[in-house]
C-alpha cells in the first residue's frame, strides 16, 4: 500500500511537471502540447517489449476502454 501510494504521488507530480499529457485534443492555453505522453511506460505501446522485462506489451478492453498492460509484471491477483 505504502509502495503503491508514493508511486501514484510520483506519476502525478511527474504528470503535473510535465503539464499533461497530449493523446487528442488536450493542449495548454497557449496551444502547446503536454509532455506527459512521453513518459507513458505502456499505454498505446502494444506489441512493444516492457521495459522492465522484455514481454510485448498487450492490450484489452476494460469497461470499453483501450487497456495497455505487461501481461508478465501486471499480473491480477485475485483478492
Ligand atoms: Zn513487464
Amino acid at each position: 500500500m505504502r509502495a503503491l501510494h508514493r508511486g501514484v504521488r510520483q506519476a502525478l507530480r511527474l504528470g503535473i511537471a510535465r503539464q499533461g499529457s497530449t493523446l487528442r485534443d488536450y493542449r495548454l492555453p497557449n496551444g502547446a502540447s503536454g509532455g506527459m505522453q512521453d513518459e507513458f511506460k505502456v499505454y498505446g505501446r502494444g506489441g512493444e517489449p516492457c521495459e522492465r522485462c522484455g514481454t510485448p506489451i498487450d492490450k484489452i478492453r476494460v469497461a470499453g476502454r483501450g487497456t495497455w498492460y505487461c501481461p508478465r509484471c501486471q499480473v491480477l491477483r485475485a483478492a
